[in-house]
């Protein structure tokens, strides 16, 4: 087979680059009218290729501005029973498919979220508030995550070797360890996928996520029944969107199950079921570590893949370009409102150049336009939920207490429906809870320090580890960063972002400690051997 070279969506890049930045919002402000036009609806969940419909319906409205985007089914656990049924009676065939058949249908789902690129994200920004680059940018790299999941599926050969030992010519004993075979041995050592895979997503990143996830558990030949955020953030649509693409790419009935409900019935029912061997889950650290207990506690040994929260710090060096560590911190602590699990949180300034960086940052967020996400220049949308909200105001509230609230912490008017907030910037000193608990809200503390070690240890003193910054030009700081920092994912002198933004195929994305379970990231050489077993096979002639 002629191996395909793995490149980069990278939409807005490439407009960009061909003079054609026009052309780009043209096609997404006329996505967003197309997107208008699905809404409204009500939708079935699909499950074994079939429409099927609950007895209660889940309303999903816009963060933005209320919109109504769609009436979706409030799946059970009889629903989430139903799917594992399809999804096991579809891994009796699916499993056995050739990679390179699995492989094909993925390169072609590919090809089909990049033809509906521009209206998926648009319902994307609809349905969790973010601006148009992220969208975009989140759908292509859901197509990166698939094309590159297919090459190495491809580069590995299905993740199947074979190994002999020659038949030993002397006459030797047999029976003890390491004796040679008197015949021909042959071994096949080959990976093998467990089954049925839950996949249970976020609502920060629910198409590239979601995508990923799925594409990692279905082309090494499990099967899924996929579950979309659908609580106070919901991404029901999109969830929609995924089913699909992946089904006009050739997917067969039952291999992908689509189950709208709450987390804490279907998601539970994934958890909790015998007939479900995998999870791969992407959340907040309680219902992570939550479900994995849960599932041990009933002696189920799952497979689990898990990707959890963060509580990511920067460290801004004497010898940092300090405009550079503006631009880098003030993007990945704000962009999206905060609500990614890598934005940075926490930042660690040197104490002589502390008010300086803390001036320039406020300067440069102060220009941060605050509105509707769907608006060209707009750089923060809505939170979103009223969850959120309260996480916010209550964290304001304690720093006014117990703190210094540099800038931000009130809402802004946009005469829309939608939650819209300021960037906050505080210091509260090191031993406020703020420094240790994700917010996920677009709050940023600012420490200042006298030691360069000293700070890197505050760094690292949270439960989470995954991603960490360092912006400084010293070789000796930059190596010590580099030997401690307890992070997945490293970034140094990075100047559009601190601490956000991994591309597929450049960067992995992989927590550490309490960030993520298996210590193996998505978009790497590593991540789709999570989704399989080993198993070695020895045929003697
Ligand atoms: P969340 O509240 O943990 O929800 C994630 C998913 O879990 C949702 O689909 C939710 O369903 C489901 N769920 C809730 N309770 C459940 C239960 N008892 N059993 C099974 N499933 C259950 O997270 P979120 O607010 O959507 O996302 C934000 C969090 O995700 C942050 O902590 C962020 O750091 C993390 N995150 C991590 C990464 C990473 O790669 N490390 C990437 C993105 C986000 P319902 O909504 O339907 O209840």
């Amino acid at each position: 087979m002629a191996k395909q070279a793995f490149t980069n969506e990278s939409t807005y890049k490439r407009f960009v680059e061909q003079g054609k930045e026009q052309e780009f919002d043209d096609l997404f402000d006329k996505a967003v009218e197309e997107a208008k036009k699905q809404f409204g609806k009500t939708h079935p969940m699909y499950i074994g290729g079939k429409e099927v419909l609950s007895r209660e319906r889940i309303e999903e409205r816009s963060p933005i501005d209320g919109t109504l985007i769609g009436h979706f089914q409030k799946g059970t656990r009889e629903h989430a029973q139903m799917a594992i049924d399809a999804a096991r009676k579809a891994f009796l065939s699916w499993g056995l498919t050739d990679y390179r058949e699995r492989a094909a249908i993925f390169r072609k789902a590919a090809d089909v979220f990049s033809k509906h690129k521009f209206i998926v994200a648009a319902i994307l920004s609809y349905e969790n508030g973010k601006s148009r680059y992220e969208s975009v940018g989140e759908v292509d790299e859901a197509i990166d995550f698939i094309r590159y999941y297919a090459n190495e599926l491809e580069v590995n050969r299905g993740f199947v070797r074979r190994t002999t030992m020659e038949k030993s010519t002397a006459k030797v004993a047999a029976g003890f360890q390491g004796a040679p075979s008197s015949k021909n041995e042959k071994v096949l050592i080959r990976m093998v996928p467990f089954g049925v895979f839950g996949v249970i997503a976020p609502f920060n990143f629910p198409i590239s996520i979601s995508a990923g996830m799925s594409t990692g558990a279905m082309i090494t030949g499990n099967t899924v029944v996929f579950k979309p955020s659908s609580s106070d953030s919901m991404t029901l649509l999109t969830g929609l969107k995924i089913y699909e693409s992946f089904r006009e790419a050739g997917l067969p009935d039952g291999v992908f199950n689509y189950v709208s409900g709450p987390g804490s019935e279907v998601g539970d029912e994934l958890v909790a079921n015998r007939g479900v061997d995998g999870i791969a889950f992407t959340g907040s650290r309680s219902v992570g570590t939550s479900m994995i207990m849960k599932s041990y506690g009933l002696g189920l040994q799952k497979a689990f893949v898990v990707e959890m929260g963060g509580k990511n710090p920067v460290i801004v060096s004497k010898n940092a370009d300090i405009d550079d560590a503006v631009i880098g911190v003030a993007s990945a602590a704000f962009g999206f409102d905060g609500q990614k699990c890598s934005a940075c949180s926490r930042v660690y300034v040197h104490d002589s150049i502390k008010e300086q960086f803390i001036s320039k940052l406020i300067d440069k967020v102060r220009g941060f336009r605050i509105g509707n996400p769907l608006e060209k220049s707009v750089y923060m949308g809505p939170l979103i939920s009223q969850n959120a909200w309260k996480t916010y105001s209550e964290a304001v509230e304690k720093i006014k207490q117990s703190g210094r609230l540099l800038y931000g912490g009130n809402k802004v008017s946009t005469g829309l429906q939608g939650i819209y907030v300021e960037p906050a910037i505080a210091e509260v000193g090191k031993t406020n809870e703020l420094v240790k608990r994700e917010l996920f809200v677009p709050i940023l503390i600012i420490e200042g320090y006298k030691d360069f070690g000293d700070a890197l240890n505050e760094a690292n003193d949270v439960d989470y580890g995954l991603t960490a910054g360092l912006y400084s030009k010293n070789k000796k700081e930059i190596r010590e960063f580099m030997d401690k920092i307890e992070a997945g994912v490293v970034y140094i002198n990075r100047e559009t972002s601190a601490t956000t933004g991994a591309i597929v195929g450049l960067h992995t994305f992989v927590g550490w400690k309490g960030s993520s379970v298996g210590g193996k990231g998505s978009g790497s050489k590593f991540y789709l051997q999570q989704f399989m077993r080993e198993q070695s096979m020895s045929l003697t002639k």
